[in-house]
C-alpha cells in the first residue's frame, strides 16, 4: 500500500470506492431520508449522483492531474527546463456539516485520496445514519491507516484538531470556521475553509419575473433552505415587488402543493435547535405566505417575509432554512446600502435582462461565485472553483482544483550542464551595467 506515491495504487482504490457507492447507492438514500427526509430525487442529484460523477472524472484523469507540469522557463535560467510537481500534503482532516452530509464528507475525501494523502473524515453527527453508512463504505474499501472515518460531534472535533496535521478541510458555519482556524495557525497547517454567509438575489426591472420566480423557489427550498448557497433574501426593483410576490406563490404552489407538510418533495429541519431558531425569526405580521411550523415533525413551511427591519433577527445572521425575506431597493445605492450591511457571502445571484447591469454588480461585489439569472446551479460546473472569500470561506475546490488543492506545487528548474553563463557569479566588477540591460531586455 503505496498511497502516496504509487498513482495506480490510488487508482485503484476510487475505482472500488466507486464501486462500492454505486452499490450502496439506494441505501444512502434512505439514510438521507432518515435523518431529515431529504427526497429521494435530491439526494439522487445533490449527493449520490454528485460524488458519482465527482469520481468518474477523478478516475479518469488522475494521471494527467499527478504528473509533473511543464512550465515555461525563465530566461534568466537558460538553458532549463521547469516542472511543477504535485506532492501529496502527508496527513488530511476532513470536517464535514450535515445539510449535503454524503457529498460534502465524500467530495474532499476523494480528492485528497487522489492526491496521495492519508486522511481522517469526520462526518457531522447531526445526520447520524449518513455518518453510519459514510463509515461502512470507507472502511469496505480503505485500509484503515490509509482512510479512517472518526464519528462524533464538536468535542471529538476539538480533539481531532489538538492534533498535527498537514492539510485541514473544514465545512461549516463561520463560528466553526475560526476555531479551525485558529487551531490550524498553531502549527501553521494549511486550510481550506468552506463557510456560508447571507447571499443576496437581486432583481431589476427588466427580468423576467416569472422564470425568476422559478428558478428562486427552486434554489431556496431545495434541501428546505439548509443550503450554503441558497439565496438568503431577495433584493427588488420597488416597482416589480407586487408582481414577482405574485409569481413567487405560484412557484411554491406548483413544486409543494396547497399543504407543503404533505410533499415528499419537501424536506425537514435538522434538528429542533434549529427549528427553533426558525421558527424565532418568523414574526406573523410580516408573513405573506406560508408560515405554519411543526415543531413535533421538525417542519417549516416555505414562506415569504415582507420587507423585514434590517434590524430583525432574520436578517442579522444566515438563514439556512426556508424564510424567505423580500426587499425592495429604488437605486443603485439602495442596493449599495443593504449588501455593505454584511460580511462577503458565498454566494450572488442577479436576475436581470440588462447585460450591463448584471456584469456591474457581478464585478461591484465580492462574493464566493453566483449565477446570472440563475441561482446554485454554478456548483454544478466542476471546471468552475467553488469556495468563499472573506467571512464565506478560504480556498475553492471542485474538479482538477480540489486535487490541487491537496497538492502541494513544488516548484523546480532542471538545469542542462551544457552552458554555464558566467554574468550571475562574483564578483562582480564591471558585471551590473550587462546584467541591467540583459534584465531590461527581457
Ligand atoms: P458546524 O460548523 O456547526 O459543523 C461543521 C463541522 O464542525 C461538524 O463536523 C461539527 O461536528 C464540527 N463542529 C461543530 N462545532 C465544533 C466546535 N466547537 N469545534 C470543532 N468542530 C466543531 O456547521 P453545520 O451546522 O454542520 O453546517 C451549517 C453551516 O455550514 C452553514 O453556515 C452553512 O452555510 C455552512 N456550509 C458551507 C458550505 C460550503 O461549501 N461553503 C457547505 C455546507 C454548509
Amino acid at each position: 500500500m503505496d498511497y502516496r506515491n504509487d498513482i495506480g495504487y490510488r487508482k485503484e482504490t476510487l475505482k472500488k470506492l466507486l464501486f462500492n457507492i454505486q452499490k450502496s447507492e439506494d441505501l444512502i438514500v434512505k439514510a438521507l431520508y432518515d435523518d431529515f427526509k431529504k427526497p429521494a430525487f435530491e439526494a439522487v442529484l445533490t449527493e449520490t449522483n454528485y460524488v458519482i460523477s465527482e469520481l468518474k472524472d477523478t478516475i479518469k484523469n488522475i494521471y494527467s492531474w499527478a504528473k509533473p507540469q511543464r512550465i515555461i522557463p525563465s530566461i534568466l535560467n537558460f538553458p532549463s527546463t521547469d516542472y511543477i510537481y504535485k506532492e501529496p500534503y502527508g496527513k488530511v482532516l476532513i470536517l464535514a456539516p450535515w445539510n449535503y452530509p454524503f457529498q460534502l464528507a465524500l467530495c474532499p475525501l476523494i480528492s485528497a485520496v487522489a492526491a496521495g494523502n492519508k486522511v481522517i473524515l469526520k462526518p457531522s453527527e447531526l445526520t447520524p445514519k449518513t455518518a453510519e453508512i459514510i463509515t461502512e463504505i470507507i472502511q469496505k474499501t480503505f485500509h484503515i491507516n490509509h482512510v479512517e472515518v472518526v464519528q462524533g460531534g464538536a468535542d471529538i472535533a476539538q480533539k481531532l484538531l489538538e492534533k498535527r496535521w498537514d492539510y485541514i478541510f473544514f465545512t461549516g458555519s463561520v463560528a466553526v470556521g475560526k476555531i479551525v482556524a485558529k487551531a490550524a495557525a498553531e502549527n501553521l497547517t494549511p486550510v481550506t475553509l468552506e463557510l456560508g454567509g447571507k447571499n443576496p438575489c437581486i432583481i431589476d426591472e427588466t427580468a423576467n419575473l416569472k422564470l425568476a420566480a422559478k428558478r428562486i423557489v427552486w434554489g431556496k427550498f431545495i434541501n428546505a433552505g439548509q443550503t450554503c448557497i441558497a439565496p438568503d433574501y431577495i433584493l427588488i426593483h420597488k416597482n416589480m415587488k407586487v408582481h414577482f410576490i405574485g409569481y413567487l406563490k405560484d412557484e411554491i404552489n406548483k413544486a409543494y402543493g396547497q399543504n407543503p407538510q404533505e410533499s415528499p418533495d419537501f424536506a425537514r429541519i435538522i434538528n429542533t435547535k434549529n427549528w427553533v431558531r426558525l421558527d424565532s425569526m418568523i414574526e406573523p405580521n410580516k408573513v405573506i405566505f406560508g408560515g405554519q411550523t411543526d415543531a413535533k415533525n421538525l417542519y417549516v413551511a416555505p414562506t415569504l417575509i415582507d420587507e423585514p427591519n434590517i434590524e430583525s433577527n432574520i436578517m442579522q445572521e444566515e438563514i439556512f432554512g426556508p424564510l424567505l425575506p423580500i426587499l425592495t431597493y429604488k437605486t443603485e445605492a439602495d442596493i449599495k446600502n443593504i449588501i455593505d450591511q454584511y460580511e462577503k457571502p458565498l454566494a450572488l445571484y442577479v436576475f436581470s435582462e440588462n447585460q450591463h447591469f448584471a456584469k456591474k454588480i457581478i464585478t461591484r461585489y465580492s462574493f464566493g461565485g453566483g449565477c446570472i439569472n440563475d441561482t446554485v446551479v454554478h456548483f454544478s460546473n466542476k471546471r468552475l472553483p467553488f469556495g468563499g472569500v472573506g467571512h464565506s470561506g478560504l480556498g475553492a475546490y471542485h474538479g482538477k482544483l480540489s486535487f490541487d488543492t491537496f497538492s502541494h506545487h513544488k516548484g523546480i528548474v532542471k538545469k542542462a550542464n551544457w552552458l554555464d553563463l558566467p554574468m550571475r557569479y562574483a564578483p562582480y566588477k564591471d558585471k551590473l551595467a550587462a546584467i541591467k540591460k540583459l534584465l531590461d531586455w527581457i
